[in-house]
This record gives structure tokens, C-alpha cells and sequence, in this order.
């Protein structure tokens, strides 16, 4: 069985000698037939984005000067309810806070903690408000640069799969699972999950990704601490933490669904190829990975099944605007339900905030949005039924930007294996 040391493909990247795939690449090849061979790939970088509900951010934050108060007992960042502590930072003015991806503003039921995360990563002021122990209320404002420390752990993240779903019955459901409340009658399907780009789904053996593997979390280094909450060997997932302020806005932010605001994510990871089995493993395509499509009711019974070229190949990852069928007034619902505030008040959209999810092209019935998002054969109770893809809960396009950023630090030799 052929093998390769870490240290071998260590000397090879810093010698400049390295074959380094991202995953896209590899699949592609492998698609288009090419001939690889264990031999021509070191390392093949890894790649996901989606909403991950289970990120938390820890803060340390000045709001007075020292000795103004003893202790805090609740904090708002632009309204969204944190935690103080766990240290009681006694008289210094300064609080420790542990704020949720998931939580919602008391304001503003659309803005949550992954938009407050990703405003904090854009350099926007932030209101801070405390009230104390005995009663005190103090109101500040902090930026990015008033931060000294910032941390995000991830409960459960990247999980390795995940599952469609869709209303078999004639009511609507508001469900975190969808971008909207799903109507009933089976047309709308939504959906989560990389694919074969995942990085636990190239590792279905274990072999590389576990506790202290580096990697890029929301573009910042990171490392996993260890297998998630609630992951089982069906749906592993991780959980993982890096330092925030080396994190980039690009890769987190908000994404607003039928049960409010909820918070996206992105993470690369490495697989070094150290023996064939490794090689085997990365090989996977998504025709051979099932996705599960469930009634969103009950959220863990499967109707059928399908798999994920079905959801991912031969389609758009972003949307066209058509402006010639723009009208501001029939547009409002669309742009105020766009899952990521993407859509400007001319209906243009800003592809910096876009998450691919598809959302605004099914609420628009004139075309000022397309974008071809497919449909998917399933049968329902001895019934076929053709459903439209309506709302995708994973980004594509962050998951290869940042496999490929991934690659690029390899070779840079920024990042160490
Ligand atoms: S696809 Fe449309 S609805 Fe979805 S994030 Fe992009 S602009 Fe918004």
C-alpha cells in the first residue's frame, strides 16, 4: 500500500513541490475522467458553509471606567440579549459576555447574532447596553478595534450531511429549516448540506480530521476540539473554535428564516493524503452521497431519499437581475425577505452579502430574478411528485472560496499541516 509521511509533505510545500487539490478540483477531474493516482495528490483542502446554530462568541468588552459598578446582570448588543460572565470582572468596568449565533433582538425580530457577529467583523459601532446588579443602566457604544479579545466555539459544526425537507400537509410551518415559512402541497423543497465538498464527508474514515486538527474557521485559524454535540456516527459534525478577530466578515453573518434570524458559518479543513485509503476516501462524488428529504413537521421522518448531484450539479450558484422587470413596489416582499438583507433598494443585489440561497427567485413570479436552482424526482407515498429547490440553507460558492483560500495559505506557506 503506498503511504507518505506528514513530514514528507511538509518538506514538499515548503520546497514549492506539493500537489495541493481543492476539493472542487479533485471532484472535477475525477469527473472529467482524468487519470490521478495517489501519487499525484499531497493534500486536498476541504470546504463548507451553512447555517451552523450551534456558534457562540465570547467578548471582553469595557463599558465604564473602574469601580462605577460591581457587577453586570444582563447586556444588549444592538439589542440582541448576551450573557454576562462567566468571570464576574468585580468593580473593573468591564464585563465578559458570552453572546448565541441563534439569539434575536429584542428591537428587531430579523437582526440576530450572526448578524451582530458579522457587523462586529465589518468594523460597525455596536450598542452596548448593562444593566448592573443594583440596578445601574449604562449604555456604550464598541467597535472591532475596542475589542481586546474575541473567541467563537462551534457546539456542532460542518455536520457531515444533512437533510432536505419539505410540507407534505395543507398548513405552514415556520421552521429554522426553511428561509420563509413552508407552505404546504409539496412545492418547495429546502435543503443544507456541501456535498462532496464537505470535509467529514472525504474523511468517512476518521483518519485525519479529530481533536487538535488545524483549520480555517470563517477564514481565521482554528482547530477542532473535538466531535460535536449530538454527532453520531450517521450525522458526525465537530466542534471548534477560533480566535474571532482573525476571522473575516465575509464567510458569517445572518441568515433569516421562518423561525427568525439564524447565524451561517464557513469552514475549511486539510486532508492530507498519507496512505491509499486516505485517497479513497477523498474520492467520493456526490452521486454517492444520500440526502434525506424529510417532512418538515416532524423534522426527523424521512419520506424518501435522494442525493446531492441531484441538489448541486449543472445549476446556478447565484441569482441574475433582470432590472428590466424590476418594480419597486411588487419587489418590497422579496427584497424584506431576502435571508441575508442581499437585495438593495434599486433590486440590484450585493453578491458580498448573497448566500446563493434562492429564495428570491421563487417569491418573484415575473423573472426579475432567475437563476435555474433545479427540482427534484421523489416519491411520496407510492405518489411521484417533481419539487422545485426553493431555498438552499448551505452556500456553495463560500464553501469553495474557502477550501481555496485554504489552498492558497497552504502554498504561501501560512499554514502549517
Ligand atoms: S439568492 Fe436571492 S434571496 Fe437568497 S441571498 Fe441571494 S439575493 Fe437574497
Amino acid at each position: 500500500m503506498s503511504k507518505r509521511s506528514l513530514d514528507d509533505i511538509n518538506e514538499k510545500i515548503k520546497k514549492g513541490e506539493a500537489n495541493i487539490f481543492t476539493a472542487q478540483e479533485l471532484k472535477e477531474a475525477i469527473k472529467n475522467e482524468e487519470d490521478i493516482k495517489f501519487d499525484d495528490v499531497d493534500v486536498v483542502t476541504t470546504g463548507t458553509c451553512g447555517i451552523m446554530s450551534g456558534t457562540a462568541a465570547i467578548f471582553h468588552i469595557g463599558v465604564t471606567e473602574p469601580g462605577v459598578f460591581q457587577k453586570a446582570k444582563s447586556v444588549y448588543l444592538n439589542g440582541v440579549p448576551a450573557f454576562p460572565g462567566p468571570c464576574p470582572n468585580e468593580l473593573l468596568g468591564s464585563i465578559d459576555v458570552i453572546a448565541y449565533g441563534t439569539e434575536h433582538s429584542v428591537r428587531d425580530h430579523e437582526y440576530g447574532g450572526g448578524f451582530l457577529f458579522k457587523d462586529i467583523l465589518s468594523g460597525k459601532d455596536i450598542d452596548v447596553e448593562v444593566e448592573s446588579i443594583d440596578g445601574q443602566k449604562f449604555e456604550t457604544s464598541v467597535n472591532i478595534e475596542d475589542i481586546p479579545r474575541a473567541q467563537i466555539i462551534g457546539v456542532r459544526m460542518a455536520f457531515r450531511n444533512y437533510t432536505a425537507f419539505v410540507n407534505p400537509k395543507n398548513d405552514i410551518v415556520n421552521s429554522i429549516f426553511n428561509g420563509i415559512p413552508m407552505e404546504g402541497g409539496l412545492d418547495q423543497l429546502s435543503f443544507s448540506g456541501c456535498g462532496d465538498l464537505n470535509p467529514l464527508q472525504n474523511d468517512v474514515s476518521g483518519n485525519i480530521i479529530k481533536e487538535g486538527t488545524k483549520i480555517l474557521f470563517n477564514g481565521g485559524p482554528g482547530v477542532i476540539l473535538g466531535s460535536g454535540t449530538r454527532s453520531s456516527d450517521a450525522k458526525p459534525n465537530l466542534m471548534l473554535t477560533a480566535d474571532m478577530l482573525q476571522m473575516s466578515s465575509e464567510y458569517i453573518g445572518g441568515f433569516k428564516t421562518g423561525a427568525g434570524p439564524e447565524i451561517y458559518d464557513s469552514v475549511a479543513i486539510p486532508i492530507p493524503i498519507l496512505n491509499e485509503e486516505i485517497f479513497n476516501d477523498v474520492k467520493i462524488l456526490n452521486s454517492d452521497i444520500p440526502l434525506v428529504v424529510a417532512d418538515i413537521h416532524g423534522r426527523h421522518l424521512p419520506l424518501t431519499e435522494t442525493s446531492y448531484d441531484k441538489v448541486w450539479e449543472g445549476y446556478d450558484e447565484r441569482p441574475t437581475f433582470n432590472s428590466s422587470k424590476f418594480n419597486k413596489e411588487d419587489n418590497a416582499e422579496v427584497q424584506k425577505s431576502c435571508p441575508t438583507n442581499a437585495i438593495n433598494d434599486n433590486g440590484t443585489i450585493d453578491l458580498d452579502k448573497c448566500f446563493g440561497c434562492g429564495l428570491c427567485v421563487y417569491l418573484t413570479k415575473n423573472d426579475t430574478y432567475t437563476m435555474n436552482l433545479g427540482s427534484v424526482d421523489v416519491e411520496i407515498e407510492n405518489k411521484n411528485h417533481n419539487i422545485p429547490i426553493t431555498c438552499r440553507q448551505s452556500d456553495i460558492q463560500r464553501g469553495k472560496k474557502i477550501s481555496s483560500k485554504l489552498k492558497q495559505l497552504i502554498i504561501d506557506k501560512e499554514f502549517d499541516l
